[in-house]
């Protein structure tokens, strides 16, 4: 359902969303430059925020 780059962390398209609809990606498990906390609370905020706006519709 999504795509694993080759250490095995999973791609998304624009940060958040994978190939799969409705199957979101956020934090150390996606393929990304930097594994912190703030970019980790980061990519959730967002993640919801999509999921949400596109559940509603
Ligand atoms: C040793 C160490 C030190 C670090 N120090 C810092 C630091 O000082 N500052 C900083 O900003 N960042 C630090 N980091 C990085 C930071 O911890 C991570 O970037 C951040 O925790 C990522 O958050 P996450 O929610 O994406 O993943 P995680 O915090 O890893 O949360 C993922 C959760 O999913 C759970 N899980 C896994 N598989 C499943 C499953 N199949 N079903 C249900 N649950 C599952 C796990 O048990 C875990 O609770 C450190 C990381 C490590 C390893």
């Amino acid at each position: 359902m999504v795509d694993l780059d080759e250490k095995g962390y999973i791609k998304s398209i624009d940060g958040v969303h994978t190939k799969t609809k409705r199957i979101y990606v956020a934090g150390d498990a996606r393929v990304k430059d930097l594994r912190q906390l703030t970019t980790a609370v980061s990519d959730g905020s967002i993640a919801a925020t999509v999921a949400i706006k596109e559940m509603d519709k």
